[in-house]
């Protein structure tokens, strides 16, 4: 029988080619997602040099790979230069990603900067180290950014992470606020942007499978798991699971923003609303129930929550 191997497993000739249909087709999907997410927020444009911040995690290697095609394809030219911050994390592999980076030729800088034993000197054990930790890498990132006279840092967060970010505020921090898909850093220097804001982390996970990245664990600093976040991303899946879809209308929704129909009154006048004495067809109706009509969807396939 004709044949291929994958996996050490040998795949009838038929199985081989739907699984090739299906990853052309998520190929497709990736790069249709990232380019419609570049074009609505004006994520990259012509002359920028952008900083791919690489962890070493699915998403930032998919990040890439993605937008190294984009870059042969774009109207535009841009740069892209793929950083690394090692943070001499205990048992962190420091060959993989420079190994990895100059296997692709794609131009690479990695920033080694023992930032784990400033941080295990200053927060006393057992408690969380993130808060410190991150915000000694935003820095490091911001003035390697500058050395390498980038203008944009690209983030590897994917609409699974948006929408996660969404609920822990609401639910934690009582604000109706997301991760936004583009953004000024916090010292104004750079544009931050997230060209993975449409793409679903499972897409992620069967391309990183695909493409057998070199991926290396983030659990290396032993710095405790954020409780909430990972309450949020139980509650996601189990909705997923009873209520097909309902992600992707949620994502949806994050795009569909009627600020009339909320209670801030910082970003709608309340004050100022008057009778008009004209009848407005597409008005509210006040007493009646309202109807909730399915969105128009985003027609960006893929959504789905990641089972555990
Ligand atoms: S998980 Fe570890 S590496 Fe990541 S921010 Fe927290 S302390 Fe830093």
């Amino acid at each position: 029988m004709n044949a291929v191997w994958i996996d050490n497993e040998v795949v009838p000739a038929d199985k081989a080619a739907k699984i090739e249909r299906e990853t052309h087709k998520l190929e497709k999907r990736l790069c249709r997602q990232v380019g419609q997410a570049i074009i609505d927020f004006n994520m990259i444009e012509e002359g920028d040099r952008v900083m791919v911040c690489m962890s070493g995690g699915k998403d930032s290697y998919g990040m890439l790979d993605i937008l190294l095609k984009m870059q042969q394809r774009a109207p535009i030219k841009f740069e892209i230069v793929a950083v690394n911050l090692d943070q001499k994390q205990p048992g962190f592999p420091d060959h993989i990603l420079p190994e990895y980076l100059k296997s692709l030729g794609v131009e690479y800088h990695i920033e080694t900067q023992d930032t784990y034993s400033i941080v295990k000197r200053n927060i006393p054990e057992g408690k969380t180290m993130c808060s410190l930790c991150s915000r000694l890498r935003r820095g490091i990132l911001y003035s390697v950014a500058r050395r390498l006279k980038c203008n944009k840092l690209a983030l590897g967060h994917h609409r699974d992470d948006m929408l996660q970010t969404f609920f822990l505020n609401m639910f934690f921090g009582g604000k109706l606020k997301g991760m936004p898909p583009k953004l000024t850093s916090d010292n104004g220097e750079f544009i931050v942007i997230r060209p993975l804001a449409y793409v679903a982390e499972k897409d992620l996970i069967r391309w990183a499978a695909h493409r057998a990245y070199p991926i290396i664990p983030c659990s290396l600093c032993g710095s405790q798991t954020n409780l909430q976040r990972v309450q949020i991303g139980n509650m996601l899946r189990d909705w997923e699971k009873q209520y097909p879809g309902r992600a992707e209308t949620m994502f949806t929704a994050l795009q569909n923003v009627v600020p009339s129909h909320l209670m801030d009154h910082k970003r709608h006048d309340f004050r100022a609303i008057k009778a008009t004495g004209i009848p407005d067809a597409e008005g509210d109706t006040a007493f009646d129930a309202e109807e909730i009509t399915p969105p128009a969807l985003t027609g960006l396939p893929g959504l789905q929550v990641v089972m555990a």
